[in-house]
């Protein structure tokens, strides 16, 4: 008997460390509930939600092949082993982790089971390509996106493991999965979905990924980030479809989440703190009022709030969105990015350390491969550029129905502004300026 532990892998088809055990003789699959991760700052409520959907199921896939989930909760080391000796099992295989805490915690459950003859096998299957793979010319990762791409495309893909067609039933109990309480309705949740998701991706977006995903009233991008943090699907699986399509140009932003987990392993630091070392302290503002106003898309600029609306009402956000308002928290508010990346983590359902955090400090360009610091967006060309009929920023702020396009993105220009919308937080040029200055002065007085 082998223990098969899933985490963030809840999925049968290309399962590295499930084929590999199958292929081996009984399996006993099981999910540990550690109440230590299931609490801020590792996550927030909505993915904690998220996590029961997909894995009700994640039950129902080892049903149809015959076996069950069974699913435990406590520490993963007391667990393990509580299961592996219930059920005479010599090993545990398991998908390696990337993040600093999960790395630590594989560290420990390792050295647990050894000390009761047992062995915990890793297997890569969180990335495409692994972290240790895409090297420069002396052998070290890389810390520029476009040439990471440019070698991480060239270097073959490993094949993709089937999914068992069936496994002998192991008869131990499992704990009952909660049901998910959320004030929104969730997407719909496992490997069926996921793969259904990417299929309709396919057929409706397909080539025109490349023009119509950065505009957040259209269904433009895949939506498949919920699916990647808790890899129901596979992102290899997801790449080699995409790549048979010759959607080249979503691949290529798989590989952004490859880029971050790669630089997340090289510098596990950058958890806590700035990549670019000159930034860690960067005389960010205090604000509490700002910040509360900003997290409840209420600055006054639609698109910034539209966006936080729509993180709050579904757990999710446009890509492009995203950037807008990250760059309006840390230029035009001068509010620390790590701020901006907490609320994010808490109510995200594709909430990813690695992924967040890359896109945060890239957005305050302290990051690897960061925007320049300079480049502050302007919220509302962003708006009129990327939601020019302005149905984005109506359907997430119905304040603004009666105004025409224009003027709902400056709402404050119209003759009648609507009374139940804020007025701008502060002038953008104000802002914008009040954060070159900052920066300039910072980065002269030689901390840079
Ligand atoms: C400030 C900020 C915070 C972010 N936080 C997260 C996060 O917590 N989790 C997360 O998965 N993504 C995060 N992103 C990246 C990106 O916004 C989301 O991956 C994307 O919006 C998800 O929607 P989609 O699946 O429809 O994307 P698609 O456009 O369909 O892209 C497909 C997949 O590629 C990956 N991807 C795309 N863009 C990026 C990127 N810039 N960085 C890393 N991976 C990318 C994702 O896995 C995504 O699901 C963040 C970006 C910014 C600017």
């Amino acid at each position: 008997m082998i223990v098969v532990w899933h985490r963030a892998d809840l999925r049968t088809l290309d399962h590295p460390a499930l084929a590999e055990a199958a292929a081996r003789g009984a399996v006993l699959p099981c999910f540990i509930l550690d109440p230590s991760l299931l609490v801020a700052p590792y996550t927030g409520n909505n993915r904690v939600q998220w996590l029961y959907a997909c894995l009700l199921a994640l039950v129902e896939s080892y049903k149809a092949i015959g076996s069950s989930l069974v699913v435990g909760a406590g520490s993963p080391e007391a667990e393990l082993l509580r299961l592996a000796r219930e059920s005479d099992a010599k090993a545990v295989y398991a998908v390696r982790s990337y993040e600093p805490i999960g790395m630590a915690r594989d560290a420990r459950v390792k050295s647990v089971l050894a000390a009761a003859g047992i062995e915990l096998k890793l297997f890569a299957g969180d990335c495409i390509l692994e972290p240790g793979l895409v090297k420069n010319g002396a052998g070290t990762g890389y810390k520029v996106f476009t040439p990471f791409w440019k070698t991480w495309h060239t270097i073959p893909m490993p094949n993709l493991y089937a999914a068992p067609n069936r496994l002998e039933p192991h008869g131990i109990a499992s704990l009952e999965i909660p049901k998910p309480v959320t004030n929104f309705t969730l997407p719909a949740a496992g490997e069926i979905a996921a793969l259904n998701r990417l299929e309709v991706f396919i057929r409706r977006t397909g080539l025109k990924y490349e023009t119509e995903r950065d505009y957040p009233n259209l269904e433009g991008t895949s939506r498949l980030s919920l699916d990647l943090h808790l890899g129901t699907i596979s992102p290899r699986v997801a790449a080699s479809r995409a790549s048979q399509a010759g959607m080249t140009g979503w691949v290529r932003e798989l590989c952004w989440r490859d880029f971050y987990r790669h630089i997340l392993v090289d510098e596990p630091r950058l958890g806590h703190e700035a990549f670019r070392k000159d930034w860690i302290d960067f005389p960010w503002r205090k604000d509490t009022q700002a910040l509360e106003a900003w997290q409840h898309g209420q600055t006054g600029y639609p698109i910034v709030d539209a966006g936080m609306r729509q993180l709050e009402q579904t757990g999710w956000m446009h890509n492009r969105v995203r950037m807008i308002v990250a760059s309006f928290l840390c230029k035009h508010l001068l509010i620390n990015w790590q701020l901006g990346e907490q609320h994010f983590n808490t109510l995200l359902l594709d909430g990813d350390l690695a992924s967040n955090n890359g896109g945060w400090q890239w957005s305050a360009g302290c990051g690897v491969d960061a925007a320049p610091y300079f480049r502050v967006f302007n919220p509302v060309t962003q708006g009129e550029k990327f939601d020019s009929s302005a149905k984005y920023i109506k359907r997430f702020i119905p304040e603004l129905e009666g105004l025409a396009n224009k003027e709902a993105h400056q709402p404050w220009t119209s003759l009648r502004p609507p009374k139940n919308y804020p007025a701008p937080i502060l002038p953008l040029a104000f802002g914008r300026d009040r954060f070159l200055e900052t920066a300039k002065n910072y980065l002269r007085q030689g901390v840079s």
